[in-house]
């Protein structure tokens, strides 16, 4: 394969983020490297459907929103999704597990065929990935790390030397390398962050009564638990966050008694949680960077923000910047300015900031709220939780905003009007 020692554009980190840019991008004139520093076999990932025999389901899923779905498609990556495995879900239902306050969306009432859709991590990268090594433009390099980045030139280009020696010049490098994006520190930009206080347990489990399509909150003190549907009826993955504490006495019991905990935990809404496969637990921090955008420069996903995942928000943030991004090269590109100047880029800055800020400021909010103790604040969130259930216009702009379809969207996210 030809060796590029320049190139357009740098995406580090081949996660579903920065592959869905390179997907977007793909066919637009640019030549685009992606490093991955994880030492994976392009081949073996796309191998879905043998890992998917030999490990049965990711325990890793996101629920990606219409939004994201529309973003998919016009990367041509959602109809390789479909085709491998996905479970739209058609009603949410989050409860209060101190009262009896509930709140139900179901997507009769909205007309729609489901909310949503719960994919696997593996299957969106192994849709994005399919997609993208099958672009002439598009070249993926694993194994590799940046070992340093330029300040950029009088034209934003930076140079990059990579762990394996090789240096490119890049008119622009996009930081699509997960929350300790080292390419974000490489380029000077630092972060806002503070603990959740809260850790998250992620499973796949097996409950006695089928999962109706729907995705399961309960709110608790110590943090909300939700169950998410799969495909089986009989499977849901779940991501329980907890104090650290408890998260580490959770992850010491054995399979038996974390069933039970678990079942009691979620008030036995699924019957008895019958088996559990292997758990993972990851620690909860806030993150958000400083700015995006610098000359020749741009942040993305969880190298930009990190929310915590109670509203499974994360991912589809990730994919609304990505779609921005594009948006905002290609629109440079048609009109013939200098789309990788920090003036041009801060287009897409402008775009997301404010969005992804408001959205770490809901989710912290509901974390505190939840986490208020004290029977006069016990109640008044039932009431008021039960009060929205009722009131119609409440409950319709919040599924909207649920299914990722209010806000500023980009252009790529928009889905067509229907007749
Ligand atoms: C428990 C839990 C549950 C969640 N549930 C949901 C959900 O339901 N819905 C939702 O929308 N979001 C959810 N999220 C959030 C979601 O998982 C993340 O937002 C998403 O994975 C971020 O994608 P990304 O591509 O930005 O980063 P990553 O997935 O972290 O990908 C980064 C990529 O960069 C590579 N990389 C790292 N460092 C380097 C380097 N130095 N050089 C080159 N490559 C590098 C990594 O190997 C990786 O491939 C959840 C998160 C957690 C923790």
């Amino acid at each position: 394969m030809t060796q590029y020692n320049e190139t357009d554009l740098v995406i580090v980190g081949a996660g579903m983020v920065g592959l869905t840019l390179a997907a977007l991008l793909a066919g637009k004139g640019l030549h685009i490297r992606i490093l991955e520093s994880r030492d994976i076999d392009p081949q073996n990932a796309l191998a879905w459907e043998q890992s998917q025999r030999e490990t049965g389901y990711d325990p890793r899923v996101s629920a990606l929103t219409v939004a994201s779905q529309q973003v998919l498609t016009v990367a041509g990556v959602w109809s390789g999704i479909e085709q491998m495995r996905l479970m739209p879900y058609r009603a949410m239902e989050v409860w209060d597990g101190e009262g009896s306050g509930q709140i139900r969306f179901d997507c009769a009432e909205l007309h729609e065929p489901c909310l949503g859709h719960i994919v696997e991590n593996r299957v969106t990268q192994a849709g994005l990935l399919h997609r993208v090594l099958s672009q002439e433009n598009c070249e993926l390099s694993v194994g590799v790390q940046l070992t340093e980045l330029s300040e950029p030139d009088a034209d934003a280009v930076r140079t990059l030397t990579l762990s394996s020696g090789e240096v490119i010049q890049a008119r622009c490098v996009v930081a699509a390398d997960g929350a300790l994006s080292n390419t974000r520190r490489l380029a000077g930009i630092g972060m806002w962050e503070w603990d959740y206080g809260h850790h998250a347990i992620v499973t796949t489990v097996t409950t006695e009564q089928p999962n109706q399509a729907t995705c399961w909150q309960r709110f608790t003190g110590d943090g909300p638990l939700a169950f998410l549907p799969l495909p089986d009826p009989h499977l849901s993955s779940i991501v329980w966050s907890t104090s650290p504490d408890h998260a580490k006495v959770l992850m010491e019991l054995d399979d038996t008694e974390f069933c039970l905990a678990l079942e009691r935990a979620f008030e036995g809404r699924l019957g008895a949680v019958k088996h559990t496969a292997q758990r993972f637990v990851f620690p909860l921090r806030q993150r958000h960077a400083k700015q995006y955008v610098k000359a020749g420069f741009a942040a993305i996903g969880d190298a930009a923000h990190t929310i915590h995942p109670l509203a499974g928000q994360g991912v589809n943030l990730g994919l609304m910047d990505a779609a921005a991004l594009a948006e905002t090269i290609i629109d440079g590109l048609e009109d013939g300015v200098a789309w990788n100047s920090e003036y041009h880029l801060r287009r897409f800055q402008r775009a997301r900031q404010s969005e992804n800020l408001q959205m770490a400021a809901t989710m912290e909010g509901f974390k505190r709220l939840f986490n208020t103790h004290g029977a006069v604040p016990i109640l008044l969130r039932n009431a008021g939780m039960s009060l929205m259930n009722r009131l119609s216009p409440v409950k319709n702009h919040i599924v909207q905003e649920a299914m990722g379809l209010s806000g500023n969207l980009p252009r790529l996210a928009r889905r067509p009007v229907r007749d």
